[in-house]
Order: structure tokens, then sequence, then C-alpha cells
């Protein structure tokens, strides 16, 4: 079925060389250590993300060319050359140091898309501390969990994000020593510090020390259906990745203007809004402002830019603003469009050649991959709807689940789940201080993504849905658990379940399913109460959007709520196998 949709055969003539010409033959040729020796290392032998991102540039021809161009949101352009950038993450790196701040300890980040960011992650990494990046939309209670969780020592913010966010968890993160916020001048809360003097005090010399690529660089938070959120540990090495796959599958090219749109809290922010264009030494565009079609398409068409990663659900949001929005500018430096996060629908990529000439190639990874490990390439067929093939260094599987293990399905087009042989220098090294949930993503030398996918004849896979209950909102993945236990805080509430509700423009929104305690009514304003109740404690981009109430949710004999069977009573699906459902007298 899938080989009849239509496909867009391999370019003919290309502006611009592609990096990865014909793909048979690089993954012949590729080898992880090959990688590598791309990069400089330390001069003492290690290897630094922040060296390869900034150091070795700054040392180069390229000391004088854009790194980042940052965008305000109120319209200031500013420029930090790679030179600078140099400087100022050394620093921020001798700030970290006036404080104590070292090796292995966990410097958290919750911040807007501001340079600050990078300065905070390029010195983290340079002093050896281990960069923990959050994501500014979420409420009190997200940001206490993953902060406990990864036993933040310090965290950098805005004065605004402090006074809102995390004023009111402060009590409850004892290990949390440092505040430091980007935007105080000089008069910063108690228990806060404003970062201006403290770096300005600070010398823009410094000396990476020895750094081993397997030392940890980085901690990022994901959801699971159940427990607490997870930290996936990833270490220096993950630059050979992210330096090989900015190449390989978003073709960046020396001289490049490349503008990756994802918020800076989730994984893409850190791997491809910072690591891989640095390391590439590209110039890269930082946007503070939220989407706006127009402004959008004015910036790829001021900025020049070449190569634009980006994500369905603001595809979507651009075809619903039509093909006007990008006819009529000059969007000629324009090359290479692609997209990750969730499903590309055939027709958002069909809507790149109407709007830009140019289709948009989908690419699949997630937290625990650290990079880019399917795609469409700039010089290959893209079949629409499907994720692309591995790239070169990347052995992926469709496999079943069995008693003792998993088994490769090496029939085509036959759903199983998505696999991947460990190995690569991106993969995480393990969830923080939870070997038990670590050990339950390997089995039979397989590395299991938790994704449902199968795969053609000429190795195209194809994304189909999740294997658990986790859920994609507008590109951002969201924990059930996580949404349910705020829930229950509630007075009123006695049982949650939260599912993932299908939406045209985000995918999926959260839903939840509510049954009350005994003396509270079902009413229309109870139900906005717990709204705004999950909104105060999640933030806006993980509470739910819609609460039904219900006298009752449905569990397993285990005392499991079965948000399988509320998920498919909420489409009208099929039931499925209901054998474990408590009070039912065929249950096993
Ligand atoms: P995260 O770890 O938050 O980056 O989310 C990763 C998950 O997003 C994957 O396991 C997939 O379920 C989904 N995902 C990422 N990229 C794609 C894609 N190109 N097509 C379909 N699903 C995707």
């Amino acid at each position: 079925m899938r080989e009849t949709r239509p496909r867009i055969g391999k370019p003919r003539a290309f502006a611009v060389a592609p990096n990865l010409a014909d793909y048979a033959a690089a993954r012949a040729r590729f080898s992880w250590d090959e990688a590598r020796r791309a990069l400089a290392g330390l001069p003492g032998g290690g290897l630094n993300i922040a060296h390869e991102a900034v150091d070795r540039h700054a040392a180069s021809a390229l000391r004088d060319r854009v790194a980042i161009r940052w965008l305000g949101k109120h319209g200031a352009v500013v420029d930090y050359t790679y030179g600078r950038l140099a400087a100022e993450s050394n620093r921020f790196a001798n700030a970290l140091g006036a404080l104590g701040v070292g090796k292995g300890d966990r410097l958290f980040a919750l911040l807007p898309r501001l340079p600050a960011l990078h300065l905070a992650a390029l010195g983290a990494w340079k002093r050896g501390a281990v960069f923990c990046p959050l994501f500014s939309a979420f409420g009190p209670e997200p940001i206490r969990a993953r902060m406990a969780l990864g036993g933040a020592r310090a965290l950098v913010t805005t004065l605004a994000l402090y006074r809102k966010k995390v004023a009111p968890i402060r009590d409850a993160l004892p290990a949390l020593e440092h505040v430091l916020l980007v935007d105080a001048d000089g008069a910063a809360p108690p228990g806060t510090r404003a970062l201006g003097p403290l770096f300005a005090a600070a010398s823009d010399a410094f000396t990476i020390p020895p750094t081993d690529r397997e030392d940890l660089a980085l901690l990022h938070f994901t959801s699971g259906t159940t427990g607490a959120p997870k930290g996936a540990m990833h270490v220096h090495d993950a630059v050979v990745a992210h330096h090989a796959t900015g190449r390989l599958a978003l073709d960046l090219h020396d001289g490049d203007v490349f503008w990756c749109t994802a918020d800076p809290g989730w994984v893409t922010g850190t791997s491809y809004g910072i690591i891989a264009p640095l390391a590439c030494g590209v110039t890269l565009i930082l946007d503070e402002a939220e989407f706006e079609a127009e402004r959008w398409m004015a910036i790829l068409e001021r900025e020049r830019v070449n190569v634009w990663y980006t994500a369905p659900t603001a595809i979507r949001m651009l075809m619903r603003a039509g093909v006007e929005v990008a006819r009529g500018r000059d969007l000629r430096a324009l090359r290479f469009l692609s997209s990750v996060g969730e499903p590309l629908n055939p027709e958002a990529v069909a809507w790149g050649v109407e709007a830009f000439g140019l289709p948009f190639h989908d690419n699949w990874w997630q937290t625990e991959t650290g990079g880019i490990m399917i795609a469409n390439f700039a010089a290959e067929e893209i079949r629409p709807g499907s994720m692309g093939r591995p790239l070169p260094g990347i052995d992926a599987a469709i496999v079943r689940r069995t008693d003792g293990g998993v088994e490769p399905i090496d029939e085509p087009d036959v759903e199983g789940e998505l696999a991947l042989a460990p190995g690569w220098p991106s993969m995480f090294r393990g969830y923080f201080g939870d070997p038990t949930r670590t050990a339950r993503c390997f089995a039979g030398g397989w590395y299991l993504t938790g994704d449902l996918a199968c795969r053609d004849r000429d190795g195209y896979f194809w994304f189909v849905g999740r294997a658990d209950d986790v859920i994609k909102s507008a590109g951002h993945l969201i924990g059930p658990f996580e949404v349910e236990s705020a829930l229950l805080e509630h007075p009123a509430v006695a049982e949650a379940g939260v599912i993932g509700k299908p939406d045209p423009l985000a995918m999926e929104v959260v839903k939840a399913f509510v049954a009350l305690k005994p003396g509270f009514a079902p009413t229309e304003e109870l139900r906005r109460e717990l709204i705004a109740f999950s909104r105060q404690r999640l933030g806006p981009a993980v509470a739910p959007r819609e609460i039904a109430f219900s006298p009752s949710l449905p569990r397993t004999r285990s005392g499991k709520i079965m948000r399988r069977l509320l998920r498919a009573r909420e489409l009208g699906l099929p039931e499925g196998d209901v054998s474990t459902l408590e009070g039912r007298d065929d249950a096993a």
C-alpha cells in the first residue's frame, strides 16, 4: 500500500552539492571513528563539546564569522562571532568557577531563546558541569520534579520565570545553591544573584580542563508512561554524532545560515539549536519570539536562511496561513527544509514544494538517541509520509517482543517496534539514577525505542504510533502520569486517567477523565477549576485541555487505569482485549 504513494524523485541538479551524495556509498564508507577524526579533540587529548563547537573555530579563520544571530522579540539584532562566543562562554565558565560549580555539578537552565542559554551551556561544558535544559512553559511542578531528580546545584533563569515558577518551589529544592538571573540589574530577589556583575568580574580567558569523551555533559528530561520523568544522560562524545548528522542529515555546509525553530527546553533545542550548527561552523539564527507566519517568512527572507529545521505543528500552522505567506518573498537562499518531532503528513511535504519549491525532509529521533537516526536526505528520493532511512553508522530494525527478548521482523511492511543497534556516540548512557528503567529499554542486543513502525522493501521506515501511552502535543512529549498526579492533588479528585486526543493542529491534546470523591458534583464550574488548577501547577503546555467526568475509571485487576480503553472509548474504536479489566468474570 505505502509504496503506491507518490514519491518525490532524486533532485537532478543542485545549487550546492549535498554532503551525502549517494546513500549506499555513504553507509558503506562510514565509521564513527572516522567521524570522530573530523573533529579536533582537546589539545592534550580528550573531547569537549564546547571546544568542538566554539573554541576550535575561534582559533581558526572562522573567528570573525557570526556564530549566533539573535533576533530579539522587540526588534533588537545581536551578533555573536565565534571569537565573541568563545570569550563570553569563558566568562561564564569562570563565573561558575567563582561560585564553586564544577565537574559533574548539574546546571539547570530555564530560559527562553536568548544567547544566555548558549553561553550557559558552553560555559557549563567548559567547566565539566552538566547542562540540563528545562522547558520555560512548564509550571512549577514539572520544574520541581526535574530539578529534584537531577540534583540541581545551580539554575540560570530570568527574573520573571524565577518569580512565577521557581520561587514557589524553592523550599522543596534544598540542593539548589545558586540561582543566576540573566536579566536582574543588580536587584536580585533574596536567594538569587544577578548574573551581570558576576559576568563582568569574570575573566574571558579559560583553558578547558581534561575532559574524557565519556564524561557526562547533558541531562535531558523525558517522560514515560508511568512514574517520574527520566533524565537521559548524554556525554561529550555526543558531539561526534551532532557534527556528523548536521552534515549528513541537515546537509549543513560551510558558510550556511541555519535556523532551528525548536524550543531550547527540549532536546532538539540543544542538539540542533546549539551543538550541531556550531560544531559545523555555520551561522545560527536564534529567534526569541513565538510563531507568527508572516514574521517567520520575513526571517527566512531577510536572514537568507539556507537550511531550515522545524516541526510538523509549525508547518501545519503555516499551511493554515496559505501558500501566499511564502510567495512574493525572495527565498532563493533556501536550499534544504527538514522537520522532526511528530509524523509529517504527506500533504505537508507537498505543501513545501508548492510554497517554497522545496519538499520538507522528515527525520526521526528522540531524547534517548541524542541525534538524528533516520532521515530523508537532500540527494535521495523522498517518500512522503516516511521518516526516511537510517543514517550512516546507524542500524535500525523492526522487532517484536517475545517472552525471552526480541526477534527482528525481516518481512517488509510488517508493524513492530522500532529498534536500534546500540553504540552510536550520542546514545544516552542511561537514565540518571534509574538503572532499572534503563535496562528495560534494551533486549536481545537492541535499544527499543518505544515507537511502532514498519519498514518497506527499500528500507524506508514508516511511523505507526507509540507503543506506550505517552502523549505528543505540539511536538512535546507529555507523560500521562505527571498530569494524573497533579489532578489527584485536588481535593475533589478520586481518580484521574489521561490520554492524548487527536488534534488536527497539535497532533494530540491532553484530555483527562476524572472520577470525583463523594460529595463533589461534576459541574461546569468544577471542570473549569480543575483546568485552572492543573495549568497553574503544570503549565499550559502540559495541563489538560479537556476534562470529562466519569463515575469511575476502567482499571486492570492490578489497579492500573486502562488508558488504552479510555482512548478507544473516546475515539469510538474497538476496545480490544479487555480480559484484564477489573470486575470482569473472565479476567485473567
Ligand atoms: P522526544 O524524545 O521528546 O524528542 O520525542 C521523541 C518521540 O517523538 C519519538 O519517539 C516519536 O514518537 C516522536 N517522533 C519524533 N520524530 C518523529 C517523526 N519524524 N515521525 C514520527 N514521530 C516522531
